[in-house]
């Protein structure tokens, strides 16, 4: 069976975890640190914080921003549920923008709309995180403008997209955002094995986000509430988690960050393959953003009409033909968790329309042109 996706780990990534096990420390230490710093440069931010997941990053990143109960944070139902689940980690409760069809992303003409009609009702959100769909960044001018207007916190889940680039910032720069996170769960484009980071400019984020991750302690004498009684101190100040990541895993992580740049290559040149074998057929790729460059950690196609039952039988006919051909996403707001919440089918049609139609088609490093030629043959022939 071809993959959809699958990560590349060589014998350089494995040495740099075998001499952190052999090392003084294997919890969070220099590596971690180190990591850290690899990241925020290549992303230029100020301020890198590892966790242990995306999931967690994403979770302090809204805590760190305030959000709590009684307040709303909207996402996209386009993604995986983790972008959803951290605001009601936080007691706070969850909307969602509706996408435009063509991206995957959300549309920033939905969102104008449906700031205003918030404004009206007195329901605007605390805080709206990004999805950055496949790889490919949100129209972020457009957004950003529209948060600062309204004064609402913005998160850039970039879980699908580090080394990707928007208009010349790398995504990671929050040029555009308040904070940002990564995943390097082994399918994104580097890995940790688990692990995640959250990147921000604003240093009292930074602080508040070291702080969460580790239980609320602080050993900074700046944080605490009177003078230290010596070098053992610490104190809590407020609750957090253990949210750590490993020196294990921040080993591999920064051994793999190190190749970024050339797996997002990689990715980039198969992505182009697809992209000119499927030009003039009845699939169309998501389209690509012209400022911006595509991390791609997934290669989506979306069928011609909207037919549910051709497309379940397109993916069923591609796993026939061992190709792991996927759906990313299901829509966050028609899980039964999120129906119980309140939402209905039909609340988002864009999402919904989308779901039906689109195709994560193979797509990591090692993919062979004759396996790329074999996926296409084959969905060129079972779309017929
Ligand atoms: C993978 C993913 C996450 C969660 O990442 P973990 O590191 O597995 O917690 C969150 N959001 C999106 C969009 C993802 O693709």
């Amino acid at each position: 069976m071809i993959p959809y996706g699958k990560q590349d780990i060589s014998e350089d990534d494995i040495q740099r975890v075998v001499e952190v096990l052999k090392s003084d420390y294997i919890t969070q230490g220099p590596v971690v640190s180190q990591f850290e710093s690899a990241i925020a440069k290549q992303c230029h931010a100020k301020y890198a914080i590892a966790c242990n997941s995306a999931t967690s990053a994403l979770h302090i990143a809204c805590l760190a921003l305030g959000v709590g109960q009684g307040d709303i944070v909207w996402t996209s139902p386009i993604s995986f549920v983790a972008s959803s689940n951290c605001a009601l980690y936080c007691g706070a409760s969850v909307d969602f923008i509706d996408i435009d069809i063509n991206s995957g992303n959300i549309s920033p003409e939905k969102l104008t709309e449906k700031l205003a009609q918030a404004q009206k009702n007195n329901t605007l959100p605390k805080a709206i995180i990004l999805v950055h769909l496949a790889g490919q960044s949100c129209q972020m001018d457009k957004i950003k403008q529209l948060t600062k207007q309204y004064n609402i916190a913005l998160i850039e889940d970039a879980s699908h997209a580090i080394g990707a680039r928007y208009q010349g910032y790398p995504v990671g720069s929050c040029q555009f955002s308040d904070i940002t996170i990564f995943s390097f769960h082994p399918v994104k484009i580097i890995t940790s094995a688990e692990g995640g980071m959250a990147v921000t400019n604003n240093q009292e984020l930074a602080r508040k986000m070291q702080r969460l991750r580790s239980h609320g302690i602080t050993n900074q004498s700046d944080e605490m509430t009177e003078p230290s009684h010596g070098p053992w101190y610490y104190q809590q100040i407020e609750l957090g988690f253990n949210y750590r990541m490993t020196e294990l895993q921040a080993a591999l992580g920064l051994s793999q960050s190190s190749k970024l740049a050339k797996f997002v290559e990689q990715r980039n040149n198969l992505a182009s393959y697809y992209d000119k074998a499927f030009n003039h057929s009845a699939i169309t790729p998501l389209t690509p953003q012209s400022d911006a460059y595509s991390a791609y950690h997934l290669y989506i196609v979306l069928l011609p009409e909207l037919d549910k039952s051709k497309h379940k039988q397109v993916i069923c006919a591609l796993r026939d033909h061992n190709i792991f051909a996927h759906v990313h996403y299901i829509p966050i707001h028609t899980q039964p968790y999120y129906q119980n919440l309140g939402f209905n089918l039909g609340d988002f049609p864009v999402a919904e329309e989308y779901y039906n139609r689109a195709i994560s088609l193979p797509l990591f490093p090692q993919l062979t042109v004759k396996e790329q030629d074999y996926i296409i043959e084959t969905l060129l022939n079972v779309i017929k």
